[in-house]
């Protein structure tokens, strides 16, 4: 059975592409009965930190990858194995396989008169001992080529000519990237890799060391590079990649988990919005699209819209209540009253794409004051307005009920008093109670404010 593994490096918030990764990887484990082993690559003490490992661990449970499913292994910390990857390293050494080397990166550029040519095989035959401050260097055949079998881009080929002696253990002793994770991924028995394009380059020197170590090295599939608008890499300098920052924002994990799915790949036919375990079951990692996938915001919150429109109401309330109560809520958490929600959510569930945006749709209701939005009153509050809030306050005030249908017929009669369409004389009556000219629906939203509250702000904008 497959064996596959999401390999992160915890020097940071969780990537949307690291995400996308561990998706596929999930995918493809679950759809094969295999398995999805979760190793942390924590090698690095100087840019690790505790708190970024338990960040990808809730960001994947957040996704729905997490030890509660059976085709869940680990995690396993890359630290932990460390013997053995020193191990491999001295195997490698005696068997000849790899050899010490003293060079330094100026004696490298005397001989070869350039820095970046690779390494010249100098030290190869001199039969050098350990000492601290020699490297260790994997000695790679001159001749052939090393062909890596990737399920997305084909049997890539690499003359071995061109790849040079690269090290594999450092000059304390410690050993790199290349092998730790080469000496994980067999520990683990891993049949299939499949990650990020920018580790192509690495995958002919790995495949190198799988057959050196005496294993069959795994198939690959290196996913495209995930871009922004001007098609660069999507970087966390320039662009917003972490997928707790969407989530934080009011982003759905199933609507997350829906767009980085097509992220470079897609069911085939036109459909885009798909339930998780459908898109599980139609996902071919063969048919991943090798060229570069845009990461479009509009997109995703456009998915993300629908995803909230699909909510029951109940679960539309749960979902926003992170935004109506602290530390999040604009107003004073005694003033929140999810009964006074309920009645309006129905009207903001279709309206908003992302969560966050709720809270300035239903501020009014909670606040002392509405936010005031200056260029909406400027516009609604031309000649005539004084008069109309005035109509208004007094014509509303009479009615029996407060209710949406009888407040709408009320201005109906206001607007057709002051030659006006409902629309204009609208906009007044909205703007004193709501502060914004864009919003929920104005009858309902004066029922849902009440009648004093509703009033007191009519009269307070005639002031
Ligand atoms: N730790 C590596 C990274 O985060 C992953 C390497 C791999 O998947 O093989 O880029």
């Amino acid at each position: 059975p497959l064996r596959v593994r999401f390999a992160p490096s915890p020097t940071g918030m969780f990537h949307v592409g690291g995400a996308r990764s561990a998706l596929y990887n999930w995918a493809v484990a679950r759809q094969s009965g295999g398995t999805f082993v979760l190793r942390i690559e924590d090698t690095d003490a100087a840019r690790n930190k505790p708190e970024w490992i338990d960040g990808i661990i809730s960001a994947l449970a957040a996704i729905g990858i997490s030890g509660a499913d059976p085709a869940f292994e680990g995690p396993y910390f890359q630290s932990h194995n460390a013997d053995r990857h020193r191990e491999a390293a001295s195997r490698l050494q005696i068997e000849g396989r790899a050899y010490y080397c003293d060079c330094t990166r100026e004696m490298l550029k005397e001989r070869t008169g350039s820095e970046h040519l690779g390494y010249d095989g100098f030290c190869r035959d001199r039969g050098l001992a350990y000492e601290p401050g020699r490297a260790m260097r994997f000695r790679t055949p001159d001749e052939g080529e090393t062909v890596v079998v990737d399920l997305i881009r084909g049997e890539p080929s690499f003359p071995n000519s061109a790849i040079e002696d690269f090290v594999i253990a450092r000059g304390d002793g410690s050993p790199v990237f290349l092998l730790a994770n080469v000496v994980d991924d067999l520990d683990e028995r891993i049949t299939q890799v499949i990650r990020g394009e920018e580790h192509l380059s690495n995958t002919p020197k790995q495949q190198l060391l799988w057959e050196a170590l005496g294993a069959t090295p795994p198939t690959w599939a290196h996913l495209p590079v995930i871009v922004n608008e001007k098609r660069q890499k999507l970087s966390k300098r320039r662009d917003k990649v972490a997928l707790e920052d969407y989530l934080a924002d009011g982003y759905l994990p199933e609507a997350m988990v829906n767009y980085l799915m097509l992220l470079g790949w897609g069911p085939g036919d036109d459909r885009e919005i798909l339930p998780y375990e459908e898109l599980e079951r139609l996902f071919r990692i063969e048919d991943v699209n090798g060229s570069s996938a845009f990461f479009d915001i509009k997109k995703l919150t456009a998915f993300n819209g629908e995803y909230i429109r699909a909510l029951s109401p109940a679960a539309f309330v749960s979902a926003c209540t992170p935004w109506l109560t602290a530390p999040h809520a604009t107003w004073p958490a005694e003033a929140y009253d999810e009964a006074v929600f309920e009645t309006v959510a129905p009207l903001a569930q279709t309206r908003i794409a992302v969560l966050s945006e709720i809270t300035s749709y239903v501020d009014f209701l909670f606040l002392d004051e509405p936010v005031r939005d200056d260029a909406s009153w400027s516009k609604a509050m031309k000649a005539g307005a004084a008069d109309l809030l005035r109509d208004a306050a007094a014509d509303l005030g009479a009615l029996p009920v407060w209710e949406a249908e009888p407040l709408k017929a009320a201005l109906e009669a206001i607007a057709a008093k002051h030659g006006l369409k409902l629309g204009k004389a609208q906009a007044p009556i909205r703007v004193a109670v709501m502060g914004r000219t864009v919003g929920l629906p104005l009858f309902e939203s004066l029922e849902a404010l009440g009648r004093d509250r509703a009033l007191a702000r009519l009269e307070a904008a005639r002031a």
